[in-house]
């Protein structure tokens, strides 16, 4: 939609429907006491509006119809029946099923040892899929970057150790991939490819994990809108991929002084991304609270949200992790929040979407 200055001119007007013509989109023009407004009539989403917006006479130029159309809930009917759910499938989970999933496992993974102890702690307290970083994003370039860091043929030990513990204790794996130069590699060995609150916006990088045809975690940038994250979202959907889990992980807190906590948990996230795309909406509270002894309430807050499942950092001794230990959980922690957001998930209900 282009809405004019009140003072727009006659030329001005002629020359914006003339721009509209060569994208061969219909212009429907309205003249109302002090201004006209052009409605874009077709597909909008190859329109340029901000150049649209830098033209003589021009008000405002925007988009009316949405930038994420094929993951889209409007767009997208997903079985005859109108049935609003759509589940990504890792081997026999369903995420965004009837249940509640629940991925967890070491914020870093830093040996086989501590790889496959957690992993044997996650299991018992009732996880589905292991969880593991072996590409680390980090502030500092002095901090532990994990065993990828250490070249070609640590990270493929260490992706094997994942893979391994993920056979063993019969679930399936997920790992972020910071570069385009990691995917193949990694895809080797995961079920899950995560693109971390970091890479949110890098293109190449979600083109290059959409095209491995695995499963995606993709994570909410902590700056970024929910409309962007939707519209680089669709970056992978592009690519004929819609296995998308969608993860909320704190956005950037306001005001000065202490927060408290690392992130602000945005829960209104959950249900307000529910109703815009079918896809599965997972919480990440370790991230967001960077507390241990706020995970087991927000965990509870975030199925009560609708989340399809949560991602949560485990360590067997917290203090001992090289990194995340402030906001990792023992297994046991672990078993009584995934009880404590059963019993919620028993109470509320799987959440459809109803206007
Ligand atoms: C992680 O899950 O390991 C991680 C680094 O999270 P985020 O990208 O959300 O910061
Ligand atoms: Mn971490």
């Amino acid at each position: 939609m282009i809405i004019m200055k009140t003072d727009a001119t006659r030329e001005q007007i002629g020359r914006v429907m003339k721009e509209i013509k060569q994208y061969r989109l219909k212009a429907d023009v309205s003249k109302g006491a002090y201004r006209t407004v052009i409605g874009l009539v077709g597909d909008e989403t190859k329109v340029d509006f901000a150049h649209f917006a830098t033209l003589p006479g021009v008000k405002e130029a925007m988009m009316v119809e949405t930038p994420y159309k094929l993951i889209n809930r409007e767009y997208n009917k997903l079985s005859e029946t109108g049935e609003p759910r759509f589940v990504v499938k890792v081997g026999n989970i369903e995420i965004g099923g009837d249940e509640p999933i629940y991925m967890a496992g070491p914020c870093a993974v830093e040996s086989k040892e501590q790889l496959f102890r957690i992993a044997e702690g996650v299991k018992k307290a009732g996880a589905h899929i292991l969880r593991g970083g072996i590409f680390k994003p980090r502030t500092s370039v002095h901090s532990f970057q994990g065993l990828g860091a250490g070249g070609q043929e640590e990270a493929r030990e260490a992706l094997s150790w994942l893979r391994d513990a993920g056979n063993r204790f019969e679930m399936p794996v997920v790992t972020e991939v910071r570069g385009e130069t990691q995917v193949d590699l990694v895809a080797e060995y995961v079920d899950i490819l995560q693109i971390g609150a970091r890479n949110m916006y890098d293109q190449d990088l979600l083109t290059k994990v959409a095209n491995t045809g695995k499963p995606v975690l993709y994570k909410r940038h902590f700056g970024a809108g929910i409309e962007e994250f939707l519209s680089f979202a669709e970056y992978i959907a592009a690519e004929g991929n819609k296995n998308i889990i969608l993860c909320e992980r704190g956005i950037l807190p306001v005001g000065k002084g202490k927060s408290y906590t690392r992130y602000t948990l945005d829960l209104s996230a959950v249900p307000a991304i529910q109703k815009e795309t079918y896809l599965p909406v997972m919480v990440d509270p370790s991230h967001a609270a960077g507390r241990r002894d706020l995970i087991f309430s927000m965990s509870c807050a975030a199925i009560a949200a609708g989340a399809c499942g949560l991602m949560i950092e485990v360590h067997y001794n917290p203090a001992e992790a090289l990194v995340d230990g402030q906001q990792m959980i023992t297994p046991d922690e672990l078993k009584d929040t995934i009880d404590a957001c059963n019993r919620v998930h028993s109470v509320i209900g799987t959440k459809r979407n109803k206007d």
